[in-house]
This record gives C-alpha cells, sequence and structure tokens, in this order.
C-alpha cells in the first residue's frame, strides 16, 4: 500500500476514500473509466483476467493499476460479488468542465453478495437475501433478521442457537450475514464454513432513527435491534433512496413446520443433490407459476410449511376452488402471464432506477387487476375475501402513467421520447419547432433559390456551424448585398448565414435541447407521483403472488391427479393411501410408479422397513415426507385418499454415502444427525431413518439401530420410518407394541430377482443380495460361492439373535468375537483370510477402482 513519498492529489483523495472502504474493492473513477490502484489492481486483475499495468511507470515506486470502462462495470462487479467480494463505486460528484482543481469523488455505492440486486429471469425468481444477527445479552437470545433489497421485505426474529442461525442461513441461501457487535467465534467459524460472507457492523443511531417506522410495532427490544442492524447496513451501503423497505415482520420458527438445513437437502426441496440444479426438485415439481413474485413465494413457502389447521385449511380452499373453476383459472393464467415483477419495479422507483419501459411494464401490469378481481369475485364464496383486500385496482396510476409515457418508451430516460403528445403543453410546441424545423429548412432554401436566382444554393448543417446556406464560387456575384454574412470560405464556395436562418436554427436547436430537459423532468415528476403508491403496489404484488402460487397448486393438482388431504388435529394418526413420491412420478410416469400407502394408527409410532438395496425403501420415506410438506403448504397430495396429521417437525437421516461434510466421518454426520431427532422430536413430529448404523461394524451398528428404536418407542414417540438391512431387528415387533414391520415385496422369477417396490405388511423372509449381486453382472462362479456361503451363513446364525444381543451388556470386542465364530465357522483358512479382508474393507470409503 501506500509508501511515504509524496503523492499527487488525485491519489491523496483516493488513499482517504479507500480508508473508509479497507475491505472492498474500490473502483474509483477516472473519466470514462473505473482504475484499481496497488493492492486491490493487483487482485482484481487476476479474478477478472485483466492487464495489470501501473500508473507514472517512469517513477521510482509506480503504482499497480488496472482499470475497466464505465459502460461495461456491471459485469465485472457481479463478477467480484459473484465470487464473494464487495465492490465500493466512487463516482465523480462534481462535473469535470466546471470545476476547478480537483473533482470530487465519493462513494456512491457499496455492492456486497447480499445487497445486490441482480437482474435476468433465473435471479429474478429468486430472492437474494441479506442477512443480520446481534447477540442480546439480556436475553441469551439471537436476534435475527433478513431482507430482500430488491423486494424490500424485512423480517425478524429471536433464535436461540448458533445452529438455528445456520439453519436459517442454509434455508434461505444467503451469501453474505452482518454481525453486530459480540459474536461468539464460534458461529464465525462455522459461517465460514458454510461459505457466508461476515460483514461486521455497527448500527449507526442518526440514519436508523429516520427508519424507525420501520420497527416502531416489533414486540420489544430484542426484534428491534435486529432489524435495525439490517437496515443501519443496508443504508450505509446503499447510500440511496430506500423508500420502499416494508415495516419489518417478525417471526417465530415454531409457527412453521421445522427441518433443519441438512432435511431440506436430503430432501431434495429446491436443491437437486446429484446436480444442485432445481431440476428433478419438489420445487420443480411445484413451480407452474407464471409471474417472478410467485416463484419467489412459492419457495419461501416451500421453507416455511404452516402448523396451524387453519391456515392451511384456508390454502385448501383456495386451491379447491380453483381446481373447480378450469376456464376461470385459465382466464387467470392468461392475465398473471402478462403481469410483470411489481415487487422489484416497486423496488425501482425508490432506488430511481425505474425508465420509461418500467412504467408502461406497471401499467400492463395493473390493467390486469380489474380482470383478476372480477374472476375470483365470480368463484369468490368467502375463500378469497382476504386476498381480494390488498387486489384492487389503481385506475388512477394507470391513466396517469397512460396520459405521460410512450408506449415505446427507450431504456434511457434523458434522451427523449418518452413522454407523449399532448400531456404538456410547452413540450408539444417543442416537439412542434422540432419536427417543423425541416420543413422551415426546406421552404427557406426554396425561398432563397428564388430570390437570388442560384438554382445550386443549398442549406445545410454541420456542428461547427449550426445551420449555413452554402454558394458555390461562381455564383456569388448574384448574391444581394447586405442579408448575408460570411461564416467560412471554402475551395470552391462560401458558406452564409442570415437572420432569418439564424432565428430559426435557434428555435431547432433550442427545442431539442429543453424538450429533452423538460421530458426528464416531467419523467421524474411522473416518477415521483407513483412513489407514493409503493405501499399499494407492494401489498397488491403479495396478493397476486398468493394467487399465483395457488393457481400453480391447482394446475399441478389437476395435472397429476392430487387430492386434498383430510388434516386431524386431534389425534395423531396417518393413513396414506396409494401415495405416490411426486418428482419420481414425474420422471417415470404414471403407469411406471408402484403407489404404496402408509398406515399408522394413533398407537403405532415405528414403521420398521426391511427389503433389499434398490427396492424402494428410501423412495418410500422420502414419499410420505414430501407429501406431509405438500399437505402443509396448503397443497394437494398424490395419493387416493391422505388422513393426514399436522407435523410440527421433520427429522431425516437418509443417503449415508453423499455426505460432504468436511472432517467429519459418515458415521459421526449419521449419529449427530440421530441426536437431534432424538433431542428435540417430540410425538407430533415425523422421523425418517434409513439404514441407521450402517456405518459402523456389523453388530455395533445393530445394536446401535435397536437401541435408537427402543429409545424412540418409549421416549420420543415421534411417527418414525426406520429402514434397516438388519434382519434380526424385525423381533422388536413382538416386544414394541408401537412398532410395525413392513417390507418390499419382491418375487423370484427364473431364478431372477424381481422388485414389485410394494410395502407388504410383515418383515421381509430372505435376504436378496446375492440377486442385486447377479442383476449388476458379477460373476458367475462368484455368485455361485455367494449362494453356498449364504445358506452356510444361514444355518449358523441363531445365535446371534436379537435375544443373545439383550441379553448381554454390548462390548465390542465380545461382540467382534461371536461375529468370527458365526461367520468363518467351517471355512478354509485361505477363504477366512479372504472373507477377513472383504469384511474390513470400508465400502463407504472406496471408489470403484478400488
Ligand atoms: P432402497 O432405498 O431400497 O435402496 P430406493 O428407494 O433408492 O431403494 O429405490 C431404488 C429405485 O427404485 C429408485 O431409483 C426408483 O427409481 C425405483 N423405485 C423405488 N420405488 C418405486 C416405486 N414405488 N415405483 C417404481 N419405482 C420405484
Amino acid at each position: 500500500m501506500p509508501q511515504k513519498t509524496k503523492h499527487t492529489p488525485m491519489m491523496e483523495q483516493y488513499f482517504s476514500i479507500k480508508a473508509d472502504y479497507p475491505d472492498a474493492f474500490l473502483f474509483y473513477r477516472l473519466g470514462d473509466f473505473y482504475e484499481l490502484f496497488y493492492d486491490d489492481a493487483e487482485q482484481v486483475s487476476q479474478l477478472l483476467e485483466l492487464t495489470l499495468t501501473s500508473r507514472n511507470k517512469n517513477a521510482d515506486d509506480p503504482i499497480p493499476m488496472c482499470g475497466v470502462p464505465h459502460h461495461a462495470a456491471a459485469n465485472y462487479i457481479d463478477t467480484l460479488i459473484e465470487k464473494g467480494y464487495k465492490v465500493a463505486v466512487c463516482e465523480q460528484v462534481e462535473d469535470p468542465k466546471t470545476t476547478k482543481g480537483m473533482v470530487k469523488r465519493e462513494v456512491v455505492q457499496l455492492v456486497t453478495p447480499g445487497t445486490r440486486v441482480a437482474s435476468g429471469e433465473v435471479a429474478s425468481r429468486e430472492n437474494n437475501y441479506l442477512t443480520a444477527v446481534t447477540f442480546i445479552e439480556e436475553n441469551k437470545q439471537y436476534s435475527f433478521s433478513y431482507a430482500d433489497l430488491s423486494t424490500g421485505e424485512i423480517k425478524v426474529s429471536l433464535l436461540e442457537t448458533v445452529d438455528d442461525i445456520i439453519n436459517e442461513c442454509e434455508s434461505l441461501q444467503t451469501k453474505e450475514i452482518v454481525i453486530g457487535s459480540s459474536i461468539d467465534t464460534g458461529l464465525e467459524e462455522k459461517l465460514d464454513q458454510h461459505n457466508i460472507v461476515i460483514s461486521k457492523h455497527e448500527v449507526a443511531e442518526k440514519p436508523v432513527a429516520q427508519m424507525s417506522h420501520l420497527v416502531v410495532h416489533l414486540e420489544n427490544e430484542a426484534l428491534k435491534t435486529g432489524a435495525k442492524t439490517l437496515i443501519s447496513y443496508l443504508q450505509v451501503t446503499q447510500k440511496r433512496n430506500l423508500d420502499h423497505l416494508q415495516q419489518a415482520i417478525s417471526y417465530q420458527s415454531d409457527h412453521f413446520l421445522k427441518m433443519d438445513y441438512y432435511s431440506k437437502y436430503n430432501l431434495e426441496l429446491a436443491k437437486s443433490i446429484r446436480t444442485g440444479e432445481k431440476k428433478g426438485t419438489l420445487l420443480w415439481l411445484l413451480d407452474e407459476t407464471n409471474t417472478a413474485m410467485g416463484a419467489r413465494l412459492l419457495k419461501q413457502w416451500l421453507d416455511r410449511p404452516l402448523v396451524q389447521e387453519k391456515q392451511i385449511v384456508t390454502r385448501q380452499n383456495m386451491v379447491e376452488s380453483l381446481l373447480n373453476a378450469y376456464f376461470e383459472r385459465m382466464d387467470l393464467k392468461d392475465r398473471l402471464k402478462k403481469v410483470y415483477d411489481l415487487e422489484r419495479l416497486a423496488g425501482r422507483v425508490a432506488f430511481g432506477t425505474v425508465n420509461g419501459r418500467d412504467l408502461i411494464q406497471l401499467k400492463t401490469s395493473l390493467n390486469q387487476v380489474p380482470g383478476i378481481r372480477q374472476v375470483l369475485e365470480g368463484i369468490n364464496q368467502g375463500e378469497w375475501d382476504e386476498l381480494l383486500v390488498d387486489l384492487v385496482p389503481a385506475f388512477e396510476l394507470v391513466e396517469m402513467i397512460d396520459a405521460s409515457i410512450n408506449e415505446d418508451a427507450p431504456l434511457a430516460i434523458t434522451e427523449g421520447n418518452v413522454i407523449k403528445d399532448g400531456y404538456n403543453e410547452q413540450l408539444d410546441v417543442y416537439r412542434d419547432a422540432m419536427r417543423n424545423g425541416k420543413q422551415w429548412i426546406a421552404e427557406l432554401e426554396a425561398k432563397e433559390r428564388k430570390e437570388t436566382g442560384i438554382k445550386t444554393l443549398k442549406i445545410k448543417f454541420n456542428r461547427v456551424f449550426g445551420y449555413f446556406i452554402e454558394i458555390t464560387k461562381s455564383n456569388i456575384d448574384l448574391l444581394p448585398e447586405g442579408r448575408y454574412e460570411r461564416k467560412q470560405t471554402l475551395a470552391n464556395a462560401e458558406r452564409y448565414i442570415t437572420p432569418e436562418l439564424k432565428e430559426i436554427e435557434t428555435l431547432i436547436l433550442e427545442s431539442e435541447e429543453k424538450s429533452q430537459e423538460l421530458e426528464y423532468q416531467l419523467f421524474l415528476s411522473v416518477r415521483e407521483e407513483v412513489k407514493k403508491e409503493i405501499d399499494f403496489l407492494q401489498k397488491l404484488a403479495k396478493s397476486i403472488a398468493s394467487l399465483d402460487v395457488l393457481k400453480s397448486f391447482a394446475d399441478i393438482s389437476e395435472s397429476y391427479h392430487y387430492v386434498r388431504p383430510e388434516l386431524v388435529s386431534h389425534k395423531h394418526e396417518l393413513e396414506l393411501i396409494e401415495g405416490r413420491h411426486p418428482v419420481v412420478e414425474k420422471v417415470l410416469g404414471q403407469q411406471e410408479y408402484v403407489p404404496n400407502s402408509v398406515l399408522m394408527d394413533e398407537e403405532t409410532s415405528i414403521l420398521l422397513i426391511t427389503g433389499p438395496n434398490m427396492s424402494g425403501k428410501s423412495t418410500y420415506m422420502r414419499q410420505l415426507a414430501l407429501t406431509v410438506i405438500m399437505a402443509q403448504i396448503g397443497c394437494f397430495v398424490p395419493c387416493e385418499k391422505a388422513v393426514l396429521p399436522i407435523f410440527d417437525q421433520i427429522f431425516t437421516r437418509i443417503g449415508a454415502s453423499d455426505d460432504l461434510i468436511s472432517g467429519q466421518s459418515t458415521f459421526m454426520v449419521e449419529m449427530m444427525e440421530a441426536n437431534q431427532a432424538l433431542s428435540y422430536a417430540t410425538p407430533r413430529s415425523l422421523i425418517l431413518f434409513d439404514e441407521i448404523g450402517r456405518g459402523t461394524a456389523t453388530y455395533d451398528g445393530m445394536a446401535l439401530a435397536q437401541a435408537i428404536i427402543e429409545y424412540i418407542h418409549k421416549n420420543v414417540k415421534a411417527k418414525t420410518l426406520f429402514s434397516t438391512h438388519y434382519h434380526e431387528i424385525t423381533v422388536l415387533e413382538e416386544e414394541l407394541s408401537g412398532l410395525k414391520n413392513i417390507h418390499v415385496g419382491a418375487v423370484e422369477k427364473d431364478g431372477e430377482v424381481v422388485f414389485l417396490h410394494k410395502m407388504m405388511t410383515g418383515p421381509a423372509d430372505k435376504s436378496y443380495g446375492v440377486h442385486v449381486a447377479k442383476l449388476a453382472g458379477l460373476p458367475d462362479d462368484l455368485l455361485e460361492r455367494a449362494s453356498d456361503i449364504l445358506v452356510h451363513l444361514e444355518a449358523k446364525t441363531t445365535d446371534v439373535t436379537i435375544e443373545s444381543i439383550k441379553e448381554q451388556p454390548i462390548q465390542q470386542d465380545v461382540v467382534e468375537e461371536t461375529e468370527q465364530l458365526s461367520l468363518f465357522g467351517g471355512l478354509s483358512e485361505s477363504e477366512t483370510t479372504v472373507l477377513t479382508e472383504l469384511k474390513e474393507l470400508s465400502l463407504l470409503e472406496m471408489t470403484p477402482m478400488d
């Protein structure tokens, strides 16, 4: 960084600005470029693959420098933000032409990952959330808040633990968190692991005071603190109008169905495990929305399914009403397609970045409202009352835009053609002059030709002299004295002006300049008028977004024949008849998918599922979880009939081999997740445990699996689906009244196994591992040998049933010994060695090549 040498005044200015933004790249405006210096230049030139040059190359210590043209800066800035950096945009805030000496410069915006307002189709269907957290000493709680700068929504909540914070951050997919003073370092470390940019920020009291209307209504100081941190950071970074920020809304995470981010990830709600994309997820299936606002809201609903029966039933009623009104629904769809992103338009109105085209889009959108309202009123039987409150037309606003803004207004607002003819008298006069100018000049030219008799006389225009009369040298004698003032002499022509020509010229040129200026002013006043309606537009946007999501639910419920689930809040029984996994069904097609029922009465808490690999156990478990989530966001569900309790939380432990959590073994993760469920689940929760215990040695794993089942049965009593390949555990059904065995049916046909993907009552009676190996194409003699060993083992396993394990305290070495005996009794020495080696392989840590 800066040496102790003497710098030019400009570099002095640079240093003083840069000092305020140590953790951002400073884009310093110099003429048509943004320049970066020193470390910034070195890093950015690498990140953006720009040429690194230097300022004052010949000096003893040249200054490293790189730059980007200002008109292309947005893309470069985007790339840096995408990579998790911050950019301070520093502009010349005085006109260099009218300034003596150094031009004043200021940072006009600090762009950060959480405050970036991205454009584009994909980006507009997702929120970009900035989060903030502050530790509240008195309550020993965290005040957590988040906002989407582009739409202006702000939410706040109180959270108990660091894990809660990580959970919220993950499900919001935030890229940046603002941390108010005094947060423990453990949190920072975790946030770092999750690739969330941390921005430290102390609340600046004064600017926040101006925004106090956004937080006054919050229930307590703790909540206010979190929201203030966020608002203060937005003000400090944005330095622009934020009138579109909405009143902060407090929420409690237990007012929603709780799922940790790991469960959401496992269940592929919004992100496919394999590709990281939306395709193949529940969100992908559910999203038939027609507006960007609807798409964003759907994602929010999916992140926070409801737990209050009344709210769910309200949504169901609306879906049903749309489902029963096909033509009205199609009509709504057509209208919704013409509704633009009102929420973000409102944001741009506040920022002052809205242009003529945006206002035309706003008009088009608002023009749909009366029609939408009429359709809904037509089918309303009370269920739409609440939504209709904010779904009101804005005739005056439409009229104003219609009267003022050109249908084909350009993107720029300073170059004219934005305002309609007839909107402003003065503007019409200027325009008249501009349009008539050509005509006047042509008329004058004809007149001059006639008067002088010079047929080749021409009136021309150039930037330096404006309009002039040009006469070839040979005709000069024909010019009368007096009126003509010589302006320029060329090789074979002379150029003149006359008072009359000057007058017309002034009128034309002035009117062009003045009309542009006037148009700009008129546009600003229209924009000010629209700004008064921001609050109205945001409410309207919310109701349209809800309608769009509900319509989407109706559409997919119809396409895939979903049914309305009946919710039982007084009892905890579950009846899902012929249920389907909605996404697998969509991918496979309805014919291919084998439906399965899930039946659990009040007393049953655990279904123990046995069956071979690849038979459909985890699909069955996921099917239930997705059905529950769909039901609790108000959608219909894939089955013949569903009677469902309202769950408070979902815990999952599914899919062992794809754990990418750094530095923790799969088994450790498995146990930590099991612990989460066992500690926090209530009788109203849903637990899905897929093959728990398979990450450790056989008997170790089996013992744990059994102990976990017993614990859930006795203490937790949550509805639990537990799949296992430890066939031995199935005897628990005899002891535990709340446990039922089910298994996946398979039939053997001509010595080969065929999975029916069909759940049956009772335990599976045979292991099909060998058959699966056959399907995978392993060599025949190997398979034959495996069959022999199996027969042999089946004869021997009687001494390691659950009973015998239960009797003994579980000690690793004792179990190991039993295992050795039972497994390898009667085998040759070499066979024993190979089998021992095989047994000790950790399959989960191996590659196919191994
Ligand atoms: P498991 O958990 O028993 O190993 P999965 O649930 O992963 O098995 O299912 C294996 C494959 O079988 C899945 O990829 C899916 O395509 C197919 N499958 C599972 N359940 C069904 C079903 N009910 N109908 C049709 N195909 C199914």
